[in-house]
């Protein structure tokens, strides 16, 4: 049996931290964008297809060469699905997202005209698409409010806290309900970008972190003390730091 879904009591003044955390992420980076390459609807309905347990850059890699050659679904069928394995191998689980490329395109083709359609019913009934992919294009493709929770979004949504869950659909439902709507068409994006870059699952840079002071997280690794030594702190920093870069850092 389904156990019931955690409660979690807002302290007092929990709107006006969740306010301040968005507007700091907007104030970082005022237009965040995904990271997925695309080329129209379709292309991006594919890539994020593609981008399941997979990174946004192997599937750009393998993504630039297929969408020269097959950027609608009459294209992607006249490619084949072996066409479509040899350009996409290297993506993890390829062989069944192929599959499920070439008939989400013929499902295309023959129920919505070639378009993509904008409703989630009508997407979550192609091949491939679940959830969360439907969000994705519904807020990209389509400027919906939607938010997508993958694993960058579930973890810091657990971790600042935001909307703790068990479940992406229990921390989706609590970010609907708590994002200011203003913030709705980007906090997706704001939270993955700041999962990637900077809340990262193993090494979280809390130094820089643009939202440091609203995060309740008891792990949050604060800026070395300014009493240790130049070398002790370079060596925190570098670790800390663990790469990449993103405008949602201080
Ligand atoms: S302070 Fe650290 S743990 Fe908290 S949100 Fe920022 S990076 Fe994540």
């Amino acid at each position: 049996m389904a156990r019931p879904a955690r409660k979690f009591a807002p302290r007092s003044g929990e709107a006006e931290r969740v306010q301040a955390i968005f507007e700091r992420f907007a104030a970082a980076l005022p237009e965040p964008k995904g990271e997925l390459e695309y080329r129209n609807d379709f292309t991006l309905l594919v890539a994020v297809v593609l981008s399941a347990q997979a990174t946004d850059a192997g599937v750009n890699k393998a993504t630039r060469a297929l969408f020269e050659i097959a950027d609608t679904p009459q294209k992607m069928l006249d490619l084949g699905e072996a066409g479509l394995i040899e350009k996409i191998k290297t993506i993890g689980l390829y062989r069944n997202k192929a599959k499920n490329v070439i008939a989400l395109s013929k499902s295309l083709l023959r129920d919505h005209g070639g378009k993509v359609p904008q409703s989630r019913e009508a997407l979550e009934a192609l091949p491939g698409v679940g959830r969360k992919t439907a969000n994705v294009v519904l807020n990209i493709a389509f400027g919906e409010e939607t938010i997508a929770v993958d694993t960058h979004v579930f973890r810091v949504s657990n971790r600042i806290p935001l909307a703790p869950g068990r479940t992406p659909a229990e921390v989706e439902a609590g970010l609907l309900r708590i994002v200011p709507k203003p913030f709705l068409r980007h906090a997706h994006h704001w939270l993955i970008l700041h999962g990637r870059y900077t809340c990262k699952a193993l090494a979280p840079a809390c130094p820089r972190c643009v939202i440091q002071d609203f995060c309740r997280w008891e792990g949050k690794r604060l800026a070395p003390p300014l009493h240790s030594s130049p070398a002790k702190r370079g060596r925190g920093t570098a670790r800390q730091r663990g790469g990449g870069g993103s405008g949602l850092s201080g």
